[in-house]
């Protein structure tokens, strides 16, 4: 049988480690609701981190339609079409309409140059992405987001552990929102967080992921049931002490693919700023056909033959599935750089145990794809 490969893998400790993790659980027959494995990643993900106040979730896109709640947000969001269509659709489960805006065709991230010809009187917040973890233009953001008095949520479930001037990026916006799903750089087989300013609105958030109640008989909000489970927190506190050996070989495999393929006539790859501390969460090309002698899709089969699962991350555009394909935003004609790079990238197998053999195998097949 032949083994196939696929484009990530979950980071899994030796299971002999997790077993006292469970014994622990099954001990104090806590399963969930605020136990303390719950407590203790908590507080030592903000550690690990660099933030001040986080809260858990059962997954990232909970967080992030609870965090549209916590702000209260309505009317329309400014978004990004390229990213993971749980981004605008945590804005049609709070009744906002999506107005997607071109991308940075450098950094895959909404281009803040773009961001102000798209406000209208009911525009309340934006929601941007650091795509593939690489940051967003924070500044422009914020300054945009000041003049108009709009709130920012970012979608930073690419983001665990990315830092920029030595800051981590998750202190940026008025909350930004993790996944821990089992395919992300840290995971808790599903999960997410949010990271939160202030000490005030993660009560408000912990209100509203257990259902809105502030105490036995109090109901504050119509919250929801967002809860992160006992077993999950315990897998992310054993995972916790494992994620720098994880981003160590993720780095040695990035620079790897980067030293065999970025100079090749028609492969261009992502370069994140010398100031930013990155995840090496994903390894995109972009592949140009002109120049590098077949499609990105032709490229696609070629691993697939092969079983090698590559990704078209993010292929189609959120602004091309049918839920919003008919929004005015959703012109291709004015989304022109996420279009074209949705049409170009190709994200490469990446993840702590691929075998430096397997790296190989991939170089090589990209590398004789290519026709002159
Ligand atoms: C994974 C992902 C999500 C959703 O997170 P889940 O934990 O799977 O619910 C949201 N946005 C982006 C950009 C993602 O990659």
């Amino acid at each position: 049988m032949v083994k196939t490969t696929p484009v990530t893998s979950p980071l899994l400790p030796p299971l002999e480690e997790f077993i006292p993790y469970l014994e622990q659980i099954w001990k104090s027959k806590w399963l969930t609701n605020g136990g303390t494995y719950h407590q203790q990643l908590e507080r030592e993900l903000s550690e690990y981190l660099g933030v001040e106040h986080l809260c858990l979730f059962a997954n990232g896109t909970l967080a992030l339609v609870t965090a549209l709640q916590a702000l209260r947000i309505t009317g329309e969001v400014i978004t990004t079409p390229y990213s993971f269509v749980a981004t605008a659709h945590s804005l049609l489960w709070n009744s906002v309409k999506p107005v997607f805006v071109d991308i940075d065709p450098h950094t895959f991230n909404l281009d803040p140059d773009r961001i102000e010809e798209a406000i209208t009187p009911a525009t309340t917040a934006i929601m941007p992405v650091h795509c593939y973890g690489i940051p967003c233009q924070v500044e422009a953001i914020e300054r945009i987001a000041d003049t108009y008095g709009l709130k920012v949520i970012y979608d930073a479930a690419h983001a665990f552990g990315v830092r920029q001037g030595g800051m981590s990026v998750l202190k940026h916006g008025d909350l930004s929102v993790l996944s821990f799903h089992a395919t992300k750089v840290f995971n808790t087989f599903e999960g997410g967080a949010i990271i939160c300013p202030d000490a005030k609105i993660k009560q408000r958030i912990d209100y509203l992921k257990n259902f809105g109640f502030a105490d036995e008989t109090t109901v504050m909000a119509p919250g929801i049931n967002g809860k992160m489970n006992e077993v999950q927190a315990a897998f992310g506190v054993l995972q916790l002490r494992h994620i720098e050996k994880a981003r160590a070989t993720r780095q040695r495999i990035f620079e790897r693919y980067r030293s065999a393929l970025a100079k090749v006539p028609g492969v261009r790859m992502l370069a994140p700023g010398a100031d930013v501390e990155w995840n090496y969460a994903y390894c995109p090309v972009l592949i140009d056909e002109q120049k590098f002698g077949i499609s990105r899709d032709e490229l696609y089969d070629v691993y697939r033959a092969r079983d090698i699962l590559v990704r078209r991350y993010f292929y189609p555009l959120i602004s091309e599935f049918p839920m919003y394909r008919g929004l005015p935003s959703a012109d291709i004609t004015r989304l022109g750089n996420a279009f074209e790079v949705s049409r170009q990238v190709l994200c490469l197998p990446i993840f702590p145990d691929l075998a430096p053999e397997k790296q190989e195998e991939i170089i090589e097949i990209l590398l004789g794809a290519r026709a002159d």
